[in-house]
């Protein structure tokens, strides 16, 4: 269900800039100017994620500590937190969506590129009073009124801790968990390209307050119930390498069916770290996860090592994301929605190397983020 990708968004502009001094100044006024009994709703993306989760959480958990006393934190579909994340702090601001105020005063969206993301809860930028989007997608198609959009950011917690700051909120354990763990998700436990200095001394602060990285990790990345094991076993074990697709840099896949799920009674969310194991593979580029929501519908996953521009696959499939980490919701069976694939590959301006059509794109690493 990573998706709602049925809805068509705006082309994306591209964001490159850093939000501007303008930007920051509407950000903090549209909080500070809250009415006493000021009404917000937090909102993050489909199928949250860790930087999903983490961002909303912890600004969630920031407004607290201000004062603000009306707060809900919500995301699209089933209200159903993964397992990983069911320790954090914030979760008691959390409701269903179907819960969420119609008409808050402010509406703030996390890690929401598009509005496609936002799924049913679209309609409450037009009802609340203002909108806030705290984002770090370069494709982020600029939906709310305020927009805070870093597409340097190696994850969207580390706006939300720019805007803390300027808030004059100080971390707190509670605050620093959620943003650790959003942190942490979208750099790949800081091994991604974009795991610059800067981000190393956000974690740094974060770990100052004294949270245990040893044990959130273990929790977030490190712990999957046996029949989740025995589950990526039957899937890995029908995985296909293609060495001479994707012009030859390869691609490598695999599909997860709901059979899959049911025999071995797992959640949808158990699927999330598959891509992991998938694009570990010397031989490929590319890869790629079908994992199906419904019959004839399938959530997919890809990622590139640099090759190769995924999103631009994900885009012309009605998707979208990040150049080396993207994704699309897939339509008919398995073996058609791979082929939809190969072909997007085969297309001019994918290829992101020195042999490919693309040369001059800048260097892909910074994108490598969810
Ligand atoms: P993941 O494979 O981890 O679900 O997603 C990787 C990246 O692709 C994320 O940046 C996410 O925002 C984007 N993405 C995944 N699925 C979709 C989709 O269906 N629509 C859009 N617009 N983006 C997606
Ligand atoms: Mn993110």
């Amino acid at each position: 269900m990573s998706g709602g990708a049925l809805l068509a968004d705006a082309p994306p502009p591209a964001a490159t800039e850093q939000p501007t001094e303008a930007e920051w100044a509407a950000a903090v006024s549209a909080i500070t100017k809250l009415p006493a009994d000021g009404r917000v709703l937090l909102i993050c993306h489909v199928n949250p994620d860790g930087d999903a989760l983490g961002s909303m959480l912890g600004f969630a958990l920031g407004l607290r500590r201000m004062g603000v006393r009306r707060l809900q934190a919500t995301f699209p579909g089933r209200p159903e937190v993964p397992e990983p994340f069911r320790a954090m702090p914030g979760l008691d601001l959390l409701v269903p969506a179907t819960e969420a105020d119609p008409d808050p005063d402010l509406v703030i969206c996390f890690d929401v590129a598009a509005v496609s993301r936002l799924g049913d809860l679209a309609d409450r930028l037009d009802r609340a009073g203002a909108s806030l989007v705290l984002d770090h997608h370069a494709s982020n198609t600029r939906f709310g009124g305020i927009h805070l959009v870093d597409p340097d950011a190696a994850a969207t917690s580390v706006v939300v801790e720019k805007l803390l700051v300027r808030l004059g909120v100080p971390l707190d354990q509670g605050i620093a968990e959620c943003l650790y763990v959003a942190l942490a998700t979208d750099t790949g436990s800081f091994r991604f390209d974009m795991t610059t200095p800067a981000v190393h001394e956000m974690a740094a602060r974060l770990l100052a307050t004294g949270i245990r990285p040893g044990e959130i990790s273990r929790r977030i990345f490190d712990t999957r119930p046996f029949g989740a094991v025995r589950l990526y076993g039957d899937v890995l074990g029908r995985t296909q390498l293609e060495p001479l697709e994707a012009g030859g840099r390869g691609l490598v896949w695999t599909y997860a069916t709901l059979a899959d799920l049911a025999r071995h009674e797992q959640r949808p969310y158990t699927l999330e770290p598959l891509i992991d194991s998938v694009r570990c593979t010397a031989e490929a580029d590319v890869s790629c996860v079908l994992k199906q929501v419904a019959e004839g519908e399938w959530a997919v996953s890809m990622r590139s090592k640099g090759a190769m521009d995924v999103s631009r696959v994900a885009v012309a499939l009605g998707g979208g994301g990040h150049r080396l980490a993207a994704g699309f919701t897939g339509y008919g069976s398995a073996p058609e929605v791979i082929e939809a694939i190969r072909a997007e590959l085969g297309r001019d301006g994918v290829a992101l190397d020195r042999s490919g059509a693309d040369a001059k794109a800048p260097t892909a690493g910074r994108q490598d983020q969810e």
